[in-house]
């Protein structure tokens, strides 16, 4: 074994793909550093959901546990750092991180993507809370209340479809906008009522302990929730400065070993996804699942390069 590169993984990110995987390399006794720089994708919300034996944990206390667990591992390292950059270094790679440069014989990047909100005034501030972006994580959250959907194209007629069965009511407001013919005719099966004023704003409370939304006509709108669709991108620059193949939605392709394009680097949770999925499935515990699927990846090349098994197809 090399020994002389310096680590044999950095994970880059602490989140829970970042954490699983640090766990798993450190069960294989490999030589790990976990970089995080502090800034999770779930730092809006309170209460995770819809992981077992977790549900309704803040999302800090997992991590906490998580690194609890790591500290049992004498292989891994964990430090409250960022990476700023990843450049390939004879066989491994360099990283430039606060404290300096570390070398490592792979990289799994796991550093996450963050959420941009419709710009519109008080959303922001709801969100993670009244206001959320999925109905798995929070939609049960807002039962037996009317909730409102955000849009009037993409994904509006599914969504509004999911939370019928969880609300009392569900309320589109497509915010000055037509909806599309697909979607007006699912929300018309639905039975859903549409609010077509431009919204200029929302706010908490209101009768239903939710969301107030405002318009430029007409009566506000109490709900208990309301579900808006965002955009994300990724939160650190080495899926582009390192080349990485991506997918239309903007994330790393990896197969189901967490590869990507460049051979010794490794992607795990919201950033990548297989070409099969349409988006990252944006949930913890499918985060750790591919960042334990990354770690084994990781453990099966360098097994191939130390004594020569051969890597998984
Ligand atoms: C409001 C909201 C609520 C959610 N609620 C739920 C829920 O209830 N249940 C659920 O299953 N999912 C929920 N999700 C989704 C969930 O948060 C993500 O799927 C999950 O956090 C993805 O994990 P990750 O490890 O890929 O990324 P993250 O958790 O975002 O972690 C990224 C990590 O990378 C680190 N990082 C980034 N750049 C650098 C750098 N340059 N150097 C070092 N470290 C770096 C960060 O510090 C962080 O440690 C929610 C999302 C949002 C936005």
């Amino acid at each position: 074994m090399d020994t002389d590169n310096g680590y044999d993984v950095v994970v880059v990110g602490g989140g829970p793909a970042g954490l699983q995987a640090a766990l798993t390399l450190g069960r294989m006794h490999r030589r790990v550093l976990l970089l995080d720089a502090g800034g999770y994708r779930n730092d809006p919300t309170d209460h995770l959901h819809n992981f077992l034996t977790h549900d309704g944990r803040p999302p800090a206390e997992l991590r906490r546990l998580a690194r609890a667990e790591l500290a049992a591992y004498a292989t891994v390292e964990v430090r409250d750092e960022r990476a700023h950059s990843v450049v390939p270094d004879g066989p491994g790679w360099s990283l430039a991180t606060d404290r300096g440069p570390v070398r490592t014989r792979m990289v799994l990047l796991a550093t996450g993507v963050r959420d941009t909100l419709p710009d519109k005034p008080g959303l922001a501030d709801l969100f993670g809370g009244a206001a959320a972006h999925c109905p798995f994580c929070h939609g049960h959250e807002y039962a037996g209340r009317p909730v409102g959907v955000l849009g009037s194209h993409g994904h509006v007629g599914r969504l509004a479809a999911m939370l019928a069965p969880i609300s009392s009511e569900v309320v589109v407001l497509t915010d000055g906008d037509a909806v599309d013919d697909d979607n007006a005719a699912q929300l018309a099966r639905l039975g859903a009522s549409v609010r077509s004023e431009v919204v200029t704003g929302f706010r908490a409370g209101g009768a239903h302990d939710g969301a107030v939304v405002s318009f430029a006509g007409g009566p506000e709108l109490e709900l208990g929730g309301v579900l808006v669709a965002t955009t994300f991108a990724q939160s650190a620059p080495f899926a582009e400065d390192l080349g990485l193949a991506l997918l239309p939605s903007g994330c790393v392709q990896v197969d189901a070993f967490g590869r990507t394009s460049q051979r010794g680097v490794h992607a795990a949770g919201d950033l990548a996804h297989v070409p099969e999925l349409p988006m990252p499935m944006s949930s913890v515990l499918a985060a750790a699942a591919a960042g334990q699927a990354a770690a084994t990846g990781c453990v099966a090349e360098l097994l191939a390069l130390d004594v020569g098994v051969p890597v998984p197809a």
